[in-house]
């Protein structure tokens, strides 16, 4: 089975966030079921060095204001389709922001256009290749169903992931002209959002099935709560709407073999974890205290993270002896809340600001535990690399991460089950009750060392969602055309 993925990002070549490592990793994990998967995404900057080395498949003369070419490319064991615009990719920073701090004001013309040769592909193949369905990603290929829907042309059935409902891609009514798209899909039913143009609304409203990233977040999305205004199109869409949990890449997160650790370990070395603790202390100013956790943040530092609710708790966490090393960038209230924290617990609060892949790890493998009180979370990824590192998880029970720890509470323990610590409410008092129980835990070695291997065996990786994924491509298959 042939598949093409659209999305505007990819690991390891480019990654702001989850999105990225879920990219990188599905096709891995689909190929030994038979699925043949080629990515198509743009040439940013930083994948743009390796257009030399690929084979052009197509050119086309005019994509909104510039040239472009399809550029085939092999890569770290993906098929990469890259949309090779430099108008609109070629563009240093952040992928999606300008100089400014702002969405670039062409996104629209960016992602419409990365959605537009998706689907022409779709419907006529390129270089000797056809899809047999369209597996879009998130809003920046959410147009891609609303031009197979418009099309009098043959379509293969297409499906859309969710990866974070927040992040909608709303622009002005006037674009849908300017894109191509028919007037007639610009109904509340369509790609209207309150008068303005949603990509992400038109992929839920015009793709042949729904997926997000874990059944609890399915299941959320239903809610005002949690919909962000578009419950009410995926509530009429329920029946198609389905949670797919995410994994993680065991290659390349494998605390026995990561080059970014100071010393690599098992569930049978796990005293090796103390070398890279040290290396986290250096690197983050901490003063070391072997009677607390260290615990670590790795994450976007936003209100959607809950992380201004680990700031009101930082007395408590200090006042138990722990530790706290935060890596991340986002908000910049967030941001110097956390290094005003770090100057206010010197020793015991470490901060850098910024992204960094390789830091991230080390945080893994040297951390006693990771904190992610989420507000909402569609999946996360952090806490099943926590998991996999034996960094236990401390986390709002809330989407993803509700389906993939098991909290720590008298009877989990008793059955041995237990992988990790979750809260609720998300509020600064059940957060600071949580780190409360992750200290009490740790001062009881024994009990702490079976979740930590416990935490280890569990299983995270893609092998069960990728044969759901296919379950779900076949069904695809198999419905009757729209
Ligand atoms: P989201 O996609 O909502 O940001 P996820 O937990 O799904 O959250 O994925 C975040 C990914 O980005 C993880 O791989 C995490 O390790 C990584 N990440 C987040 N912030 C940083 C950072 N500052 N440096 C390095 N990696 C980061």
């Amino acid at each position: 089975m042939n598949v093409l993925f659209v999305a505007s990002e990819c690991a390891p070549f480019v990654k702001t966030g989850g999105l990225a490592d879920v990219i990188g990793a599905v096709p891995k994990a689909l190929a030994p079921l038979g699925v043949s998967v080629k990515i198509m995404m743009p040439a940013y900057p930083a994948v743009a060095k390796m257009l030399s080395q690929g084979t052009v498949l197509q050119k086309i003369s005019d994509l909104h204001g510039g040239e472009a070419r399809l550029v085939e490319v092999q890569a770290e064991g993906l098929d990469l389709l890259l949309l090779d615009a430099p108008h609109l990719f070629d563009r240093p920073g952040n992928i999606y922001l300008g100089p400014d701090g702002n969405d670039w004001s062409d996104n629209h013309l960016r992602f419409g256009a990365l959605s537009l040769i998706a689907s022409r592909v779709a419907i006529e193949g390129v270089g000797g290749w056809k899809p047999d369905l369209v597996h879009a990603h998130d809003w920046q290929a959410g147009l891609i169903p609303a031009y197979l829907h418009q099309t009098k042309k043959q379509t293969p059935p297409c499906i859309l992931t969710i990866h974070n409902v927040a992040f909608q891609g709303l622009f002005d009514a006037g674009v849908g002209s300017v894109l191509g798209l028919s007037d007639a899909l610009f109904t509340p039913e369509g790609t209207e959002y309150h008068g303005r143009l949603g990509f992400l609304k038109a992929g839920i409203a015009f793709s042949d099935m729904i997926t997000t990233v874990s059944p609890t977040y399915a299941r959320e999305l239903l809610l005002p709560e949690y919909g962000m205004g578009l419950q009410g199109l995926l509530q009429a869409r329920k029946a198609n709407l389905t949670g797919i949990l995410n994994g993680i890449d065991l290659d390349v997160w494998n605390p026995a073999n990561d080059p970014a650790l100071v010393e690599s370990y098992t569930a049978a070395t796990l005293s090796k974890k103390a070398a890279n603790r040290a290396e986290i202390e250096k690197r983050f100013a901490l003063s070391p205290n072997p009677d607390a956790p260290l615990f670590c943040v790795i994450s976007r530092l936003t209100t959607q993270k809950g992380l201004d609710l680990l700031i009101e708790t930082l007395p408590g966490l200090v006042g138990r002896g722990g530790r706290l090393a935060v890596l991340g960038s986002g908000e910049k209230w967030i941001e110097a809340s956390f290094i005003g924290a770090a100057h206010q617990f010197r020793g015991s609060v470490g901060v850098i600001i910024g992204y960094d892949e390789a830091l991230s790890h080390l945080l893994q493998g040297g951390s006693d535990a990771i904190l992610v009180p989420s507000r909402f979370e569609p999946c996360g990824l952090t806490q099943l690399y926590g998991l996999r590192y034996g960094t236990i998880p401390v986390v709002a029970r809330t989407g993803g991460l509700a389906d993939t720890i098991i909290d720590a509470n008298a009877a989990a323990l008793e059955a041995e089950c237990a992988t990790g610590i979750q809260f609720a409410p998300v509020t600064a008092a059940a957060l600071d009750s949580a780190i409360d129980r992750t200290c009490d835990l740790f001062k009881q070695p024994d009990v702490w060392d079976k979740i930590v291997r416990r935490a280890m065996s569990h299983p995270v990786g893609w092998d069960r969602s990728a044969s759901a994924y296919l379950d779900l491509y076949k069904h695809v298959e198999s419905m009757p055309e729209k």
